[in-house]
């Protein structure tokens, strides 16, 4: 029989009590599989579950009976054979002793059993199958070791209630985003011997060219270089990457199309919160040297206000002081943001002034827009030239 403090390192068994781990231990049976051994095949109905000792197990599935492909790999306390537990009950996988490998084997109906008879295991082991096991099978979890994955479980089996700062901090949160940044791949490029950019990318020129003259590059694996100073920059987005892609298939007979830069514009939306950003903020372009000229402008997007579904918006513009063209703004709060910061993108990359985009014509609508004397980006840019004593 097993012990129950062997039981306890196992994280399938994380939250069980002493009495039930001891009645977990009765139905626990050890057996031992010789390296190049199957454990289960996939499609066979699951009898039992398994926890590896010792030793190592690749899981691997047959797309066709020739090519097997691994899967997993199970080392010491990973989980094996969960489909055993859930219907329809059929291994999804094949199991094999890549080396000789002690598992503990548990009987699926007596496991049923102890459930019945110990709610609580129930619960807590089924709820963890599930959990680990569908994390196991997220994208965003590939490559991640059995601990990484079973500690991310965690997480995602609880509330969050606060974030811990380093120094003990703690502050409050309901919900949590982590920005992990996005990192090229460009194994395939290197492999061909192409340059690598500052920012990880692969280089390119303004055709979209690579280091080969006869290869191009498009989309989050290639070098991104700003707009206004043309320095690497670390912007990958959707969008971006089909403007690159449309570049460089002009350019795939002769070079044709210029990419002028990268600007970056975005929108999101949380609730009913939306925002959008497009080319530099104020704190950006004053680090990027330019000395900038603000225009801020603050009004409802419906006229007159008492319109069904009015919101207050408000769109901040930064103008370089001295050619007097747009660097970049932002706006908050209506669902329109997305398409008021693509607006601003098309007058940062036609270099619009103040007092062109102060005139710039907008079409209004009672129910579709700000009223046609406070649309708020020419409204912004009237705003800077009052400041200046212009208007
Ligand atoms: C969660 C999330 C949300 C996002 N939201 C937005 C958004 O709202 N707006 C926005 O603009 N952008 C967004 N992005 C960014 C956007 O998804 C990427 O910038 C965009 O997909 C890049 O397109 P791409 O074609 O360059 O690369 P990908 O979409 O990554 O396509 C590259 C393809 O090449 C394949 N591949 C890689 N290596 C090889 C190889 N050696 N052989 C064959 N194939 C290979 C990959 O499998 C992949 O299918 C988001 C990204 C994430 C992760």
């Amino acid at each position: 029989m097993i012990g129950v403090e062997r039981l306890k390192e196992i994280e399938l068994f994380r939250d069980l009590t002493t009495d039930e781990l001891e009645a977990m231990s009765q139905i626990c049976e050890v057996k031992t599989y010789e390296a190049g051994s199957v454990i289960f095949k996939e499609g066979d109905e699951g009898k039992e579950i398994y926890v590896v000792d010792e030793g190592m197990v690749n899981c691997m599935i047959h797309p066709t009976p020739e090519q097997p492909i691994v899967v997993c790999t199970r080392t010491r306390n990973s989980l094996i054979g969960w489909a055993a537990m859930v219907p329809p009950c059929r291994y999804t996988a094949t199991a094999k002793a890549e080396e000789k490998t002690r598992v503990f084997a548990i009987d699926a109906d007596q496991l049923r059993k102890l459930c019945d008879a110990y709610p609580h295991i129930c619960d807590k082991v089924m709820q963890r199958i599930v959990t680990i096991e569908r994390l196991r099978q997220t994208e965003l979890f590939n490559g991640l070791t059995t601990d990484e994955v079973e500690l991310a479980s965690l997480a995602c089996e609880t509330r969050v209630e606060f974030v811990e700062l380093e120094g003990e901090e703690r502050l409050k949160a309901d919900l949590v985003f982590i920005a992990i940044g996005t990192k090229p791949n460009t194994e395939l490029a290197q492999n061909a011997g192409l340059d690598i950019g500052e920012q990880k990318g692969i280089s390119v020129d303004e055709y979209m060219r690579t280091s080969d003259p006869d290869i191009l590059a498009a989309g989050d694996c290639a070098e991104k270089y700003s707009f206004f100073t043309r320095k690497p920059i670390g912007l990958r987005l959707a969008s971006i990457a089909a403007r690159e892609g449309k570049i460089a298939a002009a350019n795939i007979l002769v070079p044709k199309w210029r990419n002028e830069g990268t600007l970056g514009v975005f929108a999101t939306v949380i609730g009913d919160l939306a925002v959008g950003v497009c080319g530099l903020t104020e704190d950006q372009a004053r680090k990027e040297g330019f000395s900038v000229i603000i225009g801020e402008s603050t009004g409802v997007d419906r006229h007159p206000a008492t319109m069904p579904g009015a919101r207050e918006v408000e769109v901040k513009l930064v103008f370089d002081r001295k050619s007097g063209k747009m660097l970049g703004g932002s706006v908050c709060c209506a669902v329109a943001a997305g398409e008021m910061a693509n607006l601003m993108a098309a007058a940062i990359v036609s270099g619009m002034r103040i007092e062109e985009l102060a005139i710039l014509p907008m079409g209004t609508h009672p129910a579709l827009t700000a009223s046609p004397f406070s649309t708020h980006i020419t409204e912004a840019a009237c705003q800077v030239l009052s400041k200046a004593g212009a208007i």
